[in-house]
């Protein structure tokens, strides 16, 4: 099965303009953010611009697109208004990515600012509910969160509690963020295969649907958050290449979030390639 990987992409130009470039940099899938990350209003849709994307990916054989929600959403705070704008806005981004049927679209689950991880799940499914009520074409994915401050979603079981606990829980899927994972303690240097198992037996490996591929500044257990490029890192290369080379893992979208412009994530891709060839020559 072919690797599908690409990277985050700026959406200031139109989706059309992010089908190019993603196939200039010889990426097959690509995120991006549904509005302005801080927060704000969104620009009303060009549906002949959305139509063109569509086009483009259908002709390329583009796998599935990962559209991101502001990390500034939080589902989970503790000022209402806040839970208020996180539902509105999710809602509202779902609603316009039904122009773009059949594609992911991943969120922080939020930060519990105290309440206790307790308080800021019930909170999380409560927003969930609200916002999965419509049924919306696209798959919505939990990221796994590295617990920096209070985010929740720090380990796989408050990811599964998640899960169980809002109604169109069985229409959830995750996120993996290999930053994220091993600043949360799990160790995918060493035993990427053992954390499979773990992410198996706690959520479900068909929960499974998409990755960001983003070595780490810190150690293990850090907590930190802090994205490197690929090698350069505390994960190294051989990690990346234990990733791609996985067939748990192998045709699931593969998102670069690196520090990088787009000739670093061209390098960056043409590697992951590389990596992922090695194997089966
Ligand atoms: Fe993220
Ligand atoms: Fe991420
Ligand atoms: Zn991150």
């Amino acid at each position: 099965m072919e690797l599908v990987v690409g990277c985050h992409l700026s959406a200031a130009q139109g989706f059309a303009a992010m089908g190019r470039t993603a196939s200039q940099i010889d990426a097959n899938t690509f995120a991006f953010f549904t509005r302005n990350p801080r927060g704000g209003n969104v620009k009303a849709l060009d549906e002949e611009d959305v139509n063109a994307l569509r086009e483009h990916l259908e002709r390329e054989g583009f796998g599935k697109l990962v559209a991101h929600a502001p990390y500034t959403l939080n589902l989970c705070s503790a000022k209402p208004g806040v839970i208020e704008f996180a539902r509105r806005a999710m809602a509202e981004d779902l609603r316009r990515l039904e122009s773009l049927p059949g594609n992911y679209y991943n969120f922080h689950p939020g930060s519990h600012v105290g309440q206790g991880a307790n308080a800021g799940i019930d909170l999380i499914c409560e927003g969930l509910d609200e916002v999965l009520d419509e049924g919306p074409h696209t798959t919505v994915l939990l990221e796994t969160m590295a617990g920096k401050g209070s985010e929740v979603g720090r380990s796989f079981e408050e990811l599964a509690r998640i899960m169980e606990g809002c109604r169109r829980g069985d229409v959830l899927g995750v996120c993996l963020d290999t930053c994220h994972v091993w600043d949360g303690g799990y160790d995918i240097r060493e035993d990427l295969d053992g954390v499979l198992d773990e992410f198996d037996r706690v959520i479900g490996l068909e929960r499974l649907k998409a990755l960001h591929l983003n070595d780490s500044k810190n150690g293990c257990g850090s907590h930190k958050d802090r994205h490197e490029k690929i090698g350069q890192g505390a994960l190294g290369t051989s990690t990346f290449a234990a990733v791609v080379q996985n067939p748990r893992l192998r045709g699931l979208p593969m998102v670069l979030e690196t520090p990088n412009e787009l000739d670093g994530y061209a390098d960056e891709i043409r590697l992951l390639r590389t990596l992922a060839t090695r194997e089966e020559a």
